[in-house]
């Protein structure tokens, strides 16, 4: 892992610096790069937008780590109204959680609860539930409540992490049970013997797991191929059209802002793509991932503040 990399990946947990970032204008300004806006509505007109284009989204809501369960049931309440909202606009929209956003260190009972009833209404309102996955000591947790969650509905998928050691097994496990997943590389800092160090192990690990999920996808288990690496997309894509996927069977997932050309091309040559669209106040720790993800985006973060 790059100096850069780790440093940034340290600073996402500061919430002194986030203090400090939050309250600077030249910050709000350059994470208009990477959100429409704080609000649901600006994440939902987005998804508007996108729709009209021929794309569709996946909105979440920024936080992580609650520590009160009044706290994850507001989120939870918040996650509700946004199902309604998005059946209301009628937008071919889903939605991702993070399972600390819902409780999971406060409770972990609760948090399954508010899991459980969010696939049911996601599975009424017409809609899907995403699960995020965050850093590697909450993987079994989270990977437990999926399976109890996916046991009773069906219109829920796991994010899983290309980059860590375990996940080869993970997948396996998740196929068996009939389960969507999106693959993504992994964002975190995470120690060599937990996840490949070196990017290239993590691209071919990739790769090999993401076959693994084109034998097993079928429009009723949908598997979803969550990066923004257009050679590895290609690679996919070619595998996808040799087992003569349907668009339905698998998707593309990108983040709001990033290859934003790429994901309408895509989309304009028949691929299923969704944009994941983030808004919230809390947006400090999920930014600096993204700086992290390439520090050259440190230069945006530089001009805003030479601009204000
Ligand atoms: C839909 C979606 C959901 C995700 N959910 C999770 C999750 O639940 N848990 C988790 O750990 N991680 C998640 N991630 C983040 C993921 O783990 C990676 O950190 C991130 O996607 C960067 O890796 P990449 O696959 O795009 O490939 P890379 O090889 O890192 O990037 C490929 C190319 O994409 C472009 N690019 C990538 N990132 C950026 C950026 N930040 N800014 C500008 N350009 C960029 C660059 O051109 C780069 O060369 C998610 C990513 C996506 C797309």
């Amino acid at each position: 892992m790059s100096l850069a990399r780790t440093v940034l990946l340290r600073a996402s947990r500061s919430t002194w610096l986030a203090d400090q970032f939050r309250r600077r204008s030249f910050a709000r300004r350059a994470i208009k790069r990477f959100m429409p806006g704080e609000d649901v509505g600006s994440a939902l007109d987005a998804a508007a937008s996108f729709s009209s284009a021929g794309l569709g989204s996946v909105v979440t809501a920024l936080g992580e780590r609650v520590s009160t369960r009044e706290e994850a049931e507001r989120v939870r309440a918040h996650y509700m109204e946004v199902l309604n909202a998005i059946r209301a606009r009628g937008l071919p929209t889903h939605v991702s959680v993070k399972l600390t956003h819902l409780g999971l260190d406060v409770d972990r009972q609760l948090c399954m609860q508010s899991v459980l009833a969010l696939a049911a209404h996601a599975a009424a309102t017409g809609t899907m539930l995403w699960i995020d996955i965050e850093e590697s000591h909450y993987v079994d947790a989270t990977l437990e409540i999926y399976r109890a969650v996916r046991a009773r509905q069906s219109r829920v998928g796991v994010c899983l992490q290309a980059y860590l050691r375990r996940t080869p097994t993970d997948l396996a496990s998740i196929l068996r049970v009939g389960g969507s997943v999106r693959l993504v590389k992994g964002a975190y800092a995470e120690p060599p013997e937990i996840a490949f160090p070196h990017k290239s192990d993590t691209d071919a690990a990739y790769f090999a797991l993401a076959q693994q999920m084109l034998e097993a996808a079928k429009p009723d288990q949908p598997q979803v191929f969550g990066t923004h690496d257009l050679a590895l997309l290609d690679r996919i894509m070619e595998r996808a059209r040799a087992r003569q996927l349907t668009s339905g069977a698998w998707e593309v997932h990108m983040l709001y802002g990033i290859q934003s050309a790429a994901q309408r091309a895509l989309a304009a040559k028949g691929v299923s793509v969704r944009c994941l669209i983030s808004y919230g106040t809390r947006w400090f720790p999920w930014y600096v991932r993204r700086l992290a993800e390439r520090p050259a985006n440190m230069w945006f973060v530089l001009r805003s503040m030479v601009s204000s």
